[in-house]
């Protein structure tokens, strides 16, 4: 008889499941990643995602669902790199 070995002791099961929905825009759904990568918290509002930062200055912003200025997702992504708290090197 042989055994089949199930892979699913290799699952990852440290993944914390965060019920975020994703943002319908791409570009957007990238940059809230990045933002949940240096550790902000991300909620999803009616019209917006509310992001926060964790430092004591408590940064905190809105990323719109349908934005109308082309440039909003350079200029979102400008904004949270010119925080303080925001730090790119690891
Ligand atoms: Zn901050």
């Amino acid at each position: 008889m042989t055994i089949l070995r199930v892979a699913a002791g290799r699952r990852s099961v440290g993944v914390v499941l965060r019920k975020r929905p994703k943002h319908p825009n791409p570009e957007l759904e990238e940059l809230l990643r990045e933002v949940e990568k240096h550790g902000w918290t991300v909620t999803k509002r009616k019209q917006y995602f509310k992001t926060e930062c964790r430092c004591p200055a408590r940064h905190q912003t809105w990323v719109h669902l349908t934005p109308s200025n082309p440039n909003y997702t350079r200029n979102q992504r400008k904004w949270f790199e010119r925080q303080a708290c925001w730090k790119d090197d690891d």
